[in-house]
């Protein structure tokens, strides 16, 4: 049975998001022949970077040039969606699970008539179904799915899936007409955006590496260890609550239950004890590294790595050595 699956893309400061690379991989895998494989954007870089999907194996894009989907409103987006995945009689939408991605999965899901699943850490054809397994319950738990039927819509997890490289080639961009928008569905528009406080450096959501600091570093100053770690790896800064309640560093660092959930390729923690409300917001990441004083802290029972000692000492150390490592100078 031929399937044809339709990637849709993101597009960041005017170029893809690196989570597009990783939905186009994984839509290589489950459909080898390329014509089956469609790209999708919208908003008004959607054009220009289209091209981009030609060195990720899709020769072929749906661009959503109607100036009312900006790509960034939820409930036109998904209408596109629908009318490109209606156009070219597609059985499976891959979606980024980013806020956005995970908000217009039930959208398109709901729109399209299709089965739907948010945050897939894993996705295989299953038959004539789709096997989705995914962490569940804070990552305490992993659930495999079976989505049915001809109409599937699916978010990946970031960092999930890996990339694969590709021959580079010149993509067919063919625009598609997206029918009536309702005016409720137009009417929630972002009318703009302020970055988060927080220093410069990769954002929490799409960074391969996070290191976290906690109470451990005792101090708002201290807090600058972490960071300093963070930036000698290209890392993203994140804290424990008890950093961002105490007002060391602001709450858009904050990763656990009440903050961000991300699952880097690797996280390391400082001086954070791993309190359940922690863990249930970095335990899916891929390789866990803890640096804590007592050695029965909760941290280390989900690290991959530990290192049972004081911070003071070993972060320094290790920032110093990722510098050599990497031929960084040393900071001044
Ligand atoms: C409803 C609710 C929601 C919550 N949401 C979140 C959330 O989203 N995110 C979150 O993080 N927390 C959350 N919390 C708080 C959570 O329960 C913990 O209180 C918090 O995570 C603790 O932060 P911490 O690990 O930095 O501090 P602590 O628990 O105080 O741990 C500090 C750790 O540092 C270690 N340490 C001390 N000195 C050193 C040293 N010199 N070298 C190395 N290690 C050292 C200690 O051994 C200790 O393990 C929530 C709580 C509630 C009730």
């Amino acid at each position: 049975m031929s399937r044809t699956v339709l990637v849709v893309g993101e597009v960041r400061d005017g170029a893809l998001a690196p989570s597009t690379a990783e939905l186009a991989a994984q839509a290589a895998t489950l459909v080898p022949e390329e014509t089956g494989r469609i790209g999708f954007l919208a908003g008004p870089h959607a054009h220009a970077a289209a091209a981009s999907f030609g060195a990720l194996g899709i020769p072929r894009v749906r661009v959503a040039k109607d100036p009312r989907i900006d790509g960034t409103a939820p409930a036109p987006l998904a209408r596109a969606i629908v009318a490109a995945a209606v156009a070219d009689r597609v059985s499976l939408i891959l979606l980024a699970g980013s806020s956005l991605g995970r908000d217009v999965v039930g959208r398109v899901a709901a729109g399209w008539g299709a089965a739907a699943a948010n945050g897939a850490t894993g996705l295989e054809w299953e038959g004539s179904s789709v096997r989705v397994t995914r962490p569940v319950f804070g990552g305490r738990a992993t659930e495999t799915r079976k989505l049915e039927g001809d109409r599937v819509v699916v978010s990946l997890r970031p960092h999930a899936f890996p990339v694969r490289e590709f021959a580079s080639r010149t993509p067919e961009v063919v625009p598609i007409e997206v029918p009536e928008i309702p005016a409720g569905l137009l009417a929630p528009r972002r009318t703009g955006t302020v970055p988060a406080a927080g220093g410069s450096g990769p954002g929490l959501a799409d960074a391969a590496i996070v290191v976290a600091g906690g109470r451990g570093v005792r101090s708002p100053e201290n807090f600058r260890l972490v960071e300093e770690l963070a930036a000698s790896l290209g890392a993203a800064v994140g804290a424990s609550r008890a950093v961002t309640d105490a007002g060391w560093r602001p709450g858009s660092l904050q990763v656990g239950q009440t903050g961000r959930s991300v699952s880097p390729q690797l996280y390391i923690a400082v001086g954070i004890s791993g309190a359940i409300q922690h863990l249930v917001g970095m335990v899916s990441s891929r390789v866990i590294v803890a640096i804590n004083a007592d050695p029965s802290a909760p941290i280390f029972r989900v690290a991959d790595y530990g290192i049972a000692g004081d911070l003071f000492a070993i972060v320094p150390a290790l920032t110093a050595a990722v510098r050599r490592a990497r031929g960084l100078p040393s900071p001044s």
